[in-house]
Order: C-alpha cells, then structure tokens, then sequence
C-alpha cells in the first residue's frame, strides 16, 4: 500500500511538470522551483500556493529548469532544448537559465478540446484543400495544412519567421482560435464542394504586417481562383462578426480574401 501511493504521488508530481511562476513568489523575489532544486534548501513555503507540496519559492535560481514569464505567457514550458518533441522550441524566453534550457511548444491542450475538435473537422474536410507551404513559398511547418495537423494533434500551430516586404513573422507557436477555425467550416459547408474546394492559404503562419491578427491566431486567407464565390466568403465573414473583412479592391488582395476576428 505505501509503494502504491508513492507510485501515485510520483505521477502526480510527473503529470505537474516544469514549476510556474506565481504571483506570491514573483512579489517575494524568488522562483518557484522544485525543493531539492533550491540551493542550500534556501527557500520559503506558501508562495507556490497552486503547485505540488514540493514546488517551493527558491531564494536564488532554482539549480533544474523552470518556467519564466517570456515563455509561460505564450504557454510554452522552459526545459532542456533535447526534450522539446520535434524541436518544437523558441530561444530567448527562458532568459535567466542556460542557453540549452529553452522554451517549448510541445505541450498538449493548451489550445483546448473546441479547438482542437474543429482542427480535425478542418483538416478531414473534403470540400478545403490547406496549402502545404506558405504562400511565398517558404517551407517552415507553419502553412495551414501543418497548422491544424498540429491543432487537430491538440498542439499548439506554429507561426512563420521570415521578413517579406509586409514586415517580419515573429516565430514561435500560438492557439488557433474557435472563431476563425469556425469561419472556415462555415464557407467551406455553404459554399465550397468537392470539385471546387475551399483553399486555405495561411492560419497563423505566413508573413503578414507586422501587427496582423493572423499572430494571434485570428486571421484566415482564402487563395480567390476563377470558380471561387469569393463574395460569399467575404458575405459570410461579415455576418460572423468578423472585424477585418478584406477582399479584391484592397491594395493587396487581388488573389486573397482576408477575415479576422478579435
Ligand atoms: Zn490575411
């Protein structure tokens, strides 16, 4: 019976991961980290109040990885680069610890299970074709086709990293939002088909103007071909209450219509 609670208690601390910072001990000036990772056992109790029993705030920087304010606003998880799942991390954001601890983006439901359920309606959609690399050209596993294979894998999507004459995409990853994974489902149900499919040029990644929506996983393209009711697209973005609505007779949008929602 002890060794079967020990086992649990092993899981729950596993399931708990990397320690995150909260507010008490951010005020107190310590970081919330593992107890047997504090220096010296020089550390105050109570100002981790939401975590493990053995997540204490540490008087100095905890001596293994934890979380830091960069990457835990982005949902990401500070860890050793090695352990990021398919190398899914971003330099930068784990900025007191050693440059091989890293931010990363492999944990899953951040985005939640609405997100994730739409992704998958998308992604097994027959009347939407997802562009499989951006529209520029660039390869980087941040075109749509990848952006809801990671949502529908309840990961979160990755965004672009290149400059184009628009500004520069500010890499990492980010939620694709109900909203405009809804949108998509909605066109594509009323006014795509089989034989003339919905295409789907960026989610979240692409490089756009450099406050754009689709950043924060709020903005659609959809690639306008001869067949396309495009109209009804930009109709529909509208009554969804959308508050970017952009199409043919914008500087830019010839060949695309765009919708964002906030
Ligand atoms: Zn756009």
């Amino acid at each position: 019976m002890i060794a079967f609670l020990s086992l649990v208690t092993t899981g729950l601390a596993l399931a708990q991961g990397i320690p995150y910072q909260e507010e008490p001990c951010i005020s107190y000036g310590g970081k919330c980290g593992y107890d047997s990772c504090c220096s010296n056992n020089n550390y105050v109790v109570g100002k981790c109040p939401s975590q493990a029993g053995n997540v204490r705030c540490c008087n100095t920087n905890p001596t293994c990885a934890y979380n830091e304010d960069p990457c835990q606003a982005e949902n990401g998880e500070c860890r050793l680069d090695s352990t990021c799942t398919d190398d899914r991390y971003v330099s930068g954001k784990c900025p007191t610890q050693a440059g091989s601890i890293k931010c990363c983006f492999d944990v899953q439901g951040v985005c939640g299970t609405t997100v994730q359920s739409l992704a998958c309606d998308i992604l097994n959609h027959n009347s939407i074709y997802l562009l499989p690399v951006n529209p520029s050209g660039v390869d980087d596993g941040a075109d749509a086709a990848s952006n809801m294979a990671d949502a529908c894998n309840n990961l979160m999507s990755k965004r672009s990293s290149y400059t184009c004459s628009s500004g520069q995409s500010p890499g990492g990853y980010v939620c694709p939002t109900q909203e405009v994974l809804q949108y998509i489902l909605d066109v594509a149900n009323n006014y795509a088909s089989p034989s003339n499919q919905l295409q789907v040029n960026s989610i979240t990644g692409a490089c756009h103007s450099s406050t754009s929506r689709h950043y924060s996983g709020y903005a659609v393209d959809f690639q306008i071909k001869a067949n396309s009711p495009y109209e009804s697209y930009m109709s529909m973005c509208a009554v969804s209450g959308a508050v970017e609505n952009l199409g043919p007779g914008t500087p830019g949008h010839s060949t695309h219509t765009h919708c964002a929602f906030n």
